[in-house]
């Protein structure tokens, strides 16, 4: 049986879109509407939906840069909603973050030795003497030179910015990465790297992920169990063989049928999807799903299906399960 690392119980996330004359909030953006979810010690969790379908304001709940509306948290056991700044940053160091754009998220003025320094500094985590040493030790395990320690991020490719925040993010020892879309603003040869290279690290450094991705091809190779994400909400859960061999969700199917297939004899066909993704202001009410799936009865418009297990560790929301 697996050890649970993390436990997620019922996490929404509302931003306040309007306010009334006397300031208080009267509309709301659901990015995320009462998510659960369990991620296992040493797994990789992958996260997919479409852009605005929630997966990063998740992740970012995880790692403590939102605060969430509503909902529970349990970190090794702990509960760390709620939790005091001294207690706070010390579970935040357990618990980093890769961000989509490499670029951004890395100081233009620092250097690359001192952007991976700072966190072991800030943390305490090794005498001032001997953090030159980890950083070229960080360097060298994500395949960069020592001498490049003292470039800047403007001299680097972007796959090789990737690599430098993957070593700022493994430089305080977390116990759970959460990659926010790490491989989507990498040209397609350095994606396979970067995938590998995460991979490879995962067992190395005995990693637990949340892999966030907005296609299911991304997290194919590096997950161990997939949630779907749609509108806020998580509408199928698996491990990553029953997902792809047998996706129920009108929607994991959808995604599934997107992914190009390299074999020119074999065909499949493409479920196009009507509609845009409806806002998460005014979401359908019922199955959130409704206004875009083939597969719609009547009771989906009035009835929001709620996630069951209808096999072994395979959850689904939808009323055909
Ligand atoms: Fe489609 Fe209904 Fe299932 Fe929603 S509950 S996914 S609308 S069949």
């Amino acid at each position: 049986m697996s050890e649970v690392l993390m436990d997620i119980q019922n996490l929404s996330k509302y931003f306040t879109v309007e306010t009334n004359m006397l300031g208080k909030p009267v509309s709301f953006l659901k990015a995320v509407d009462d998510v659960s979810l369990t991620i296992n010690k040493g797994e990789a969790f992958g996260l997919v939906g479409e852009s605005g379908c929630g997966k990063t304001t998740f992740g970012k709940i995880l790692v403590n840069l939102y605060q969430p509306t509503h909902g529970k948290i349990f970190f090794e056991g702990l509960e760390i909603t709620g939790l005091k700044e001294k207690q706070r940053r010390a579970y935040c160091k357990d618990i980093q973050m890769i961000f989509q754009d490499p670029y951004a998220s890395l100081n233009p003025r620092m250097t690359i030795g001192d952007i991976i320094a700072e966190p072991i500094l800030i943390n305490n985590l090794l005498p001032r003497d001997k953090v030159e040493e980890r950083v070229i030790y960080l360097l060298n395990c994500v395949g960069l030179a020592q001498h490049q320690r003292n470039r800047y991020p403007h001299e680097f490719s972007g796959g090789q910015r990737q690599r430098v925040g993957i070593a700022r993010a493994l430089a305080v020892q977390p116990k759970l990465i959460v990659c926010d879309e790490p491989v989507s603003a990498l040209d397609v040869s350095i994606q396979a790297q970067v995938l590998n290279l995460l991979d490879d690290l995962k067992d190395e450094f005995g990693l637990t992920y949340l892999f966030i991705a907005h296609g299911l091809n991304v997290v194919k190779h590096i997950s161990d169990r997939v949630g779907v994400m749609y509108l806020g909400k998580l509408v199928e859960i698996a491990a990553k063989r029953d997902l792809y061999a047998n996706p129920l969700h009108p929607y994991t199917q959808a995604l599934l049928s997107a992914i190009p297939i390299i074999n020119p004899e074999k065909k499949k066909e493409r479920i196009i999807l009507e509609g845009d993704v409806p806002s998460p202001i005014d979401p359908p009410s019922g199955c959130r799903f409704c206004s875009r799936c083939f597969k719609r009865m009547e009771q989906c418009k009035a009835n929001a299906p709620a996630l069951k297990e209808v096999a072994p560790d395979h959850w689904v929301a939808c009323h055909l399960f």
